[in-house]
């Protein structure tokens, strides 16, 4: 990273120059640099480098040093170190010059809006799919009654915040080698409102706001799925003073289904039967979210066939007219204990197809064909 040019070559300054004309020159490089400034494609490095050089040769014994040796004399030593690991970004280059204050100064949202909240809300996975009705009850910091949240004792009057002059804002403006810089910054007596009270409300002590349960009803939409949220928007915190309420997110937690497995708006099922009833065919009960349902398998349903019950499955969000399918999978169990009425008629069936099958597995079944 380290930019081999000269130093005073930087500055466009002669080696003869004095401290007055480093400073100037370095003043008029940098205000023309500034990337804040310069939308030029490399005017960041550029800036960087002005400041690099305008860091040693504004420092006596860093000139000497430089002077004496060149980079070698500032880059390698402990001084050299030092100043390339202090100077990481553009923000700390700008943080020195101007003690920490970027331009125009930070400033979140309105100042006195109240707290966003969240609240966990456990519904069943049926609740999910068809949507839901839930009234909840949580704590929260609410609009004093006795003010209406103004914080004022009633009767009395709100005025003007003596400090800002009712902006909500106290403005400052420095000398910095680059020029005025304006600092904005909202009101420490009035905390950005414009306004205080003249005699605070005796039951929220002016705050404007007393902690109370509240209950509301939330409309969970069918569809929802496990990790979204609803969004309320007013029901979270009050804001000081009169101030907007936050919003309240319900985060909504769904009961897993004894059988159902969800896939977005699909809903997935594994059947078992049996392969009499794969081969012959059979009705079979799915349990389906609006209840059970008889579901025919055909005659020569393979495992693994995939029977689509469509519509059975859960609604688009946003479209609730549209609903995803159930899938429902064919398992065929292969039976691992026969009785001997079983065993027959499947040795039955193998000679009927030709195949040839180990008949009888047992040792005594075999002694038995050897006996004749
Ligand atoms: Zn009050």
């Amino acid at each position: 990273m380290v930019t081999e040019r000269d130093y005073y070559e930087i500055l466009e300054i002669d080696r003869t120059a004095g401290d007055a004309e480093i400073k100037r020159s370095f003043r008029r490089l940098a205000q023309k640099w500034h990337p804040d400034v310069n939308a030029e494609a490399g005017s960041d490095v550029r800036f960087k480098e002005i400041n690099e050089a305008y860091q040693v040769l504004s420092d006596p014994t860093k000139k000497q040093a430089y002077d004496m040796f060149g980079r070698a004399g500032v880059d390698g030593g402990a001084a050299g170190a030092g100043f390339a690991q202090g100077f990481g970004g553009l923000g700390d280059i700008f943080d020195a010059f101007f003690g920490g204050t970027a331009a125009g100064g930070r400033r979140t949202g309105r100042a006195n809006t109240g707290s966003d909240l969240r609240y966990d809300l456990r519904i069943t996975f049926a609740e999910a799919v068809l949507g839901t009705d839930k009234e909840i009850e949580f704590p929260v910091l609410d609009r004093c009654t006795t003010c209406s949240g103004t914080g004022a004792k009633p009767g009395t009057g709100v005025k003007t915040c003596p400090q800002c002059g009712g902006r909500g804002e106290i403005r400052s403006v420095r000398q910095t080698m680059l020029g005025q810089m304006v600092n904005v910054q909202p009101c420490p007596r009035c905390h950005g409102e414009g306004r205080t009270v003249e005699t605070p409300c005796e039951t929220c002590r002016g705050d404007g706001r007393l902690e109370r349960r509240k209950k509301i009803r939330v409309t969970v939409p069918a569809g929802i799925d496990e990790g979204h949220q609803i969004r309320l928007s007013g029901e979270g915190e009050a804001g000081p003073h009169g101030g907007p309420a936050g919003s309240l997110y319900v985060a909504v937690h769904i009961q897993p289904h004894k059988t159902l497995k969800r896939e977005g708006t699909e809903l997935f099922l594994e059947r078992e039967i049996s392969i009499a009833q794969a081969a012959l065919g059979t009705r079979v009960t799915i349990p389906t979210i609006e209840g059970d349902e008889q579901v025919e398998i055909k005659a020569g349903t393979q495992p693994g066939a995939e029977i689509r019950l469509r519509g059975k499955g859960v609604p688009h969000l946003r479209r609730a007219n549209l609903r995803g399918d159930l899938h429902v999978f064919v398992k065929v169990a292969v039976p691992t204990r026969l009785n001997k009425k079983q065993r027959e008629l499947l040795e039955a069936l193998a000679a009927a197809s030709g195949e040839s099958v180990t008949s009888g597995s047992g040792i005594l079944d075999r002694v038995k064909d050897a006996l004749g």
